[in-house]
This record gives structure tokens, C-alpha cells and sequence, in this order.
């Protein structure tokens, strides 16, 4: 039998307690943070058909291009989708006028077919945000807040915003043109993709990782040199309403956000802790062409996986989010096991976290159970107390235990 036949496929994880009280955690306050500002969950399947991610992505994206999980199942090929905002604005076209002045969020499983490493998976989970509406400055400025209020929320620290600008969609040729002629004269010296990227998708010359086309990128006017006045007074507007409601961005002209869909404010929010992929979350207002009109809107969205790599970086793991507290009741004799039965029931249906042997066990292994559950109290009912009315109520905290009427106890759980 192979050693791995029981592990998830390479890239992919089982997510288990104590962990999992972590992804709760933050589901749960993501939730809350989100309705606080308005914004209702919508979740949408985990296939489209691969044209949502075409259009809206672009075809020369890498993740379009090579970390698609597709296949032809039958007339169309299908996708399983690699990030959120795609399939949230198929949906959103779907809804006519009401869909341009939307606010929802997701919390849902990714698929990028990418080489598996220390936070880079095949299946990894996004948490994030879409509002529609015409560009204005104040709401990307309040999306990054709210994004900020989730991290706090979380208890991450340490995270570093950076921002810029993709312009407006007028500005592409101008930008793409000054960034050519720019690059021209160094042509020789970038790496065979850039020189490629060069025709195909300038602005991925700016992001290579290459040090040698780093260093003739540090020479060149940046990207937003090229952009219209618009684009930049739009910029410094968002910068400005950060800068009042005390969020601490910095200006990286460098980012570019590889996708095409992306006009004006792009930002990335990284954290120390995450080593290589230092990347923790992504955003950007973008325009998605899909039916008769494109839509504009804004959004994020943050690496759960990553999230936590930082997250216990600051020393928050799962174990203090696990369920403490509860009940677990020994039973000693038939009787009294299934009359516990019927206790249990009445305390679970109270919302008490309740749990107990299901077959007669010595004293001392119930005990032992009881020990590892976590319970801060435990109830012995043997068929004694039940004939006498009574409960024997231990306090695990303390060491105390008393025997007590059995009416108090219920009413005391
Ligand atoms: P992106 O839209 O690619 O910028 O992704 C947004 C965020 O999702 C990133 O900042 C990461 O936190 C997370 N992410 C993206 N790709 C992966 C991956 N392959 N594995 C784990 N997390 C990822």
C-alpha cells in the first residue's frame, strides 16, 4: 500500500481541528466586518465555463494561460475557477441594473494548477469582496479600510499596504508606448520572457522578478509617468482619504497586478512572516466587460492559507479558538446510560457542548474521556443518583465535586 494513499493531492490540504477553529474564526469575523459595511455573501459554483475567466482575466494572463484546471466534459469547456472575481461578475451581469451597484463578498476554495510550495497551493482558500459602481477614489479608499478592519479584526500585525495605479483605460496605448520606446534601447539586456512580454504585455516587463531587467526597470520612467493628469490627481485622492482615516499605505509605482481587467487603484498587502510568497492579499477597481456593458467596481481579495502563516507568526494559532467549557457526563450502570442519553439531549438542545461515553466503561476511563474533551464540568449519574434524584456535579477547574438534587443541576448547566 502506498504511503501516501491517504494524503490529499500535492498542493492540496485537509484542513482539521485544531486549525480549523482558526478558519472559523475568521470566517466568522470576516462576516462581520462585511456586513458592517453593507456588503451581503454570495456564493457561486466552483465551475464556469472558461470563458467567464478568458474574458474577464485575459488571455495572456499566466494564470489563464498555464494554472487552469479545464476540461471539456461536453460542448463547453469548463474551469474550475482560480479567483473570485470573475465568476461574482457573471453573476452580477446576470442581474441587470441592480448588478452595477452591488456590494457582496465570498469565502471560497481557489484552483491554480501552479508548482506547489511553502504558501503556494493548488487549493487555497480566498476571502474577499466585490462593490460595483462608477470609479470614485472614496471607494477604493474604503475598501482598503475595510480590508485593514478585517486584519485587525483577525489580530494580524505587521502588514505592509502598497499601492498604485493602472490608469484609466485611455491611458493603456500612451503607457504601453512610453514604456516600449523606454525599454528599446535596453532591449538586449532583458530576460527571453521580457523581450517577448515586450509586444505582448509590456507592464509585465515592470514586475519581472529578473535583477537584471529589475535594474533597467529603475532606470525607465515608471508607468504612471505616462498617465493622464486624471489618472494621477485620481490616485492622490485615494491616498489622501487613507492618509485622514489613519490608514498607512505606501506608493509602489512598480505594482502592477498581473490581470487585465484592472484600471486605476491596485494595491497588495504583504507581510513579513510569509517568506518567497510574501503576497497576503491583493485588490484593484477594475472593468469587466461581460454582456452588453462592462462593469466597474472594486474589490480584494486575501489568501486564507497565508493569512494564517502570518496570523501564527503573531502567535494566534487554532488552540485558542477550539471549543472550551461544555459537559461530559459519566455514566455507571444501563440505566443511567441511556437516562444521560436524554440529559445530553436536553443540554445540547440548551446550546451546552456535550459529550459522553456511548457504552458501559470503568469509572476511571470515562474519566479519562472526560479529561481530553476539554470539559470544564462533569456530571456522574450512575443508577444510584437516579434513584435518589440526585447528580454528582465535578467542577474540572477547581478539583471540587459535590452531590446535588438533580432539578439544580439542569437548572445550573
Ligand atoms: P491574487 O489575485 O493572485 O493576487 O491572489 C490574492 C491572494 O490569494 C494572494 O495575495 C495570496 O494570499 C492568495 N493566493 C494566490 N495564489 C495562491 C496560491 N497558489 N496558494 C495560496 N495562496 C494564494
Amino acid at each position: 500500500m502506498a504511503s501516501n494513499e491517504f494524503q490529499p493531492l500535492q498542493g492540496m490540504s485537509d484542513i482539521q481541528a485544531p486549525e480549523i477553529y482558526l478558519w472559523r474564526m475568521m470566517e466568522e469575523r470576516a462576516r462581520a466586518v462585511f456586513t458592517s459595511y453593507g456588503y451581503d455573501e454570495l456564493r457561486t459554483p466552483v465551475l464556469e465555463k472558461l470563458s467567464v475567466f478568458q474574458r474577464s482575466l485575459g488571455d495572456t494572463t499566466d494564470v489563464v494561460k498555464k494554472e487552469m484546471y479545464s476540461f471539456k466534459p461536453s460542448k463547453h469547456e469548463l474551469a474550475m475557477r482560480p479567483e473570485g472575481t470573475a465568476g461574482t461578475m457573471r453573476h452580477l451581469a446576470g442581474r441587470g441594473e441592480e448588478g452595477l451597484s452591488a456590494r457582496v463578498f465570498y469565502i471560497a476554495p481557489m484552483f491554480r494548477y501552479e508548482r506547489p510550495q511553502a504558501g503556494r497551493k493548488r487549493q487555497f482558500h480566498q476571502v474577499g469582496v466585490e462593490a460595483t459602481g462608477e470609479p470614485n477614489p472614496l471607494a477604493d479608499a474604503e475598501t482598503i479600510a475595510m480590508q485593514k478592519s478585517l486584519l485587525d479584526a483577525w489580530g494580524l500585525t505587521g502588514s505592509k499596504i502598497q499601492i498604485s495605479t493602472r490608469g484609466e483605460p485611455s491611458d493603456r496605448k500612451p503607457v504601453a508606448d512610453g514604456l516600449r520606446a523606454a525599454l528599446q534601447p535596453h532591449l538586449n539586456d532583458l530576460c527571453a520572457d521580457c523581450q517577448r512580454r515586450i509586444d505582448e504585455n509590456v507592464l509585465r516587463v515592470i514586475d519581472c522578478k529578473n535583477e537584471g531587467c529589475q535594474t533597467i526597470v529603475d532606470q525607465i520612467p515608471s508607468a504612471i509617468e505616462f498617465m493622464s493628469e486624471a489618472s494621477r490627481t485620481y490616485l492622490d485622492q485615494v491616498i489622501q482619504t487613507l492618509e485622514t482615516m489613519g490608514v498607512e499605505v505606501t506608493v509602489n509605482p512598480k505594482l502592477i497586478r498581473g490581470l487585465d481587467y484592472y484600471v486605476h487603484t491596485v494595491w497588495e498587502i504583504s507581510h513579513s512572516a510569509l517568506g518567497a510568497q510574501d503576497a497576503l492579499a491583493g485588490g484593484g477597481r477594475y472593468e469587466i466587460a461581460l454582456g452588453r456593458k462592462a462593469i466597474p467596481g472594486v474589490g480584494f481579495a486575501i489568501g486564507f492559507e497565508r493569512a494564517i502563516m502570518a496570523l501564527e507568526a503573531c502567535g494566534i494559532s487554532g488552540e485558542q479558538f477550539a471549543p472550551v467549557n461544555g459537559v461530559w457526563l459519566v455514566s455507571l450502570g444501563e440505566t443511567a446510560l441511556v437516562e444521560n442519553m436524554k440529559l445530553a439531549a436536553e443540554l445540547r438542545a440548551k446550546g451546552i457542548r456535550c459529550g459522553m461515553e456511548l457504552e458501559t466503561k470503568s469509572m476511571k476511563a470515562q474519566m479519562r474521556k472526560a479529561n481530553r474533551s476539554g470539559a470544564t464540568k462533569v456530571i456522574i449519574r450512575g443508577d444510584d443518583e437516579i434513584e435518589k434524584g440526585t447528580a454528582i456535579v465535578k467542577n474540572m477547574v477547581e478539583g471540587s465535586q459535590e452531590e446535588l438534587n438533580f432539578e439544580e443541576v439542569i437548572r445550573n448547566a
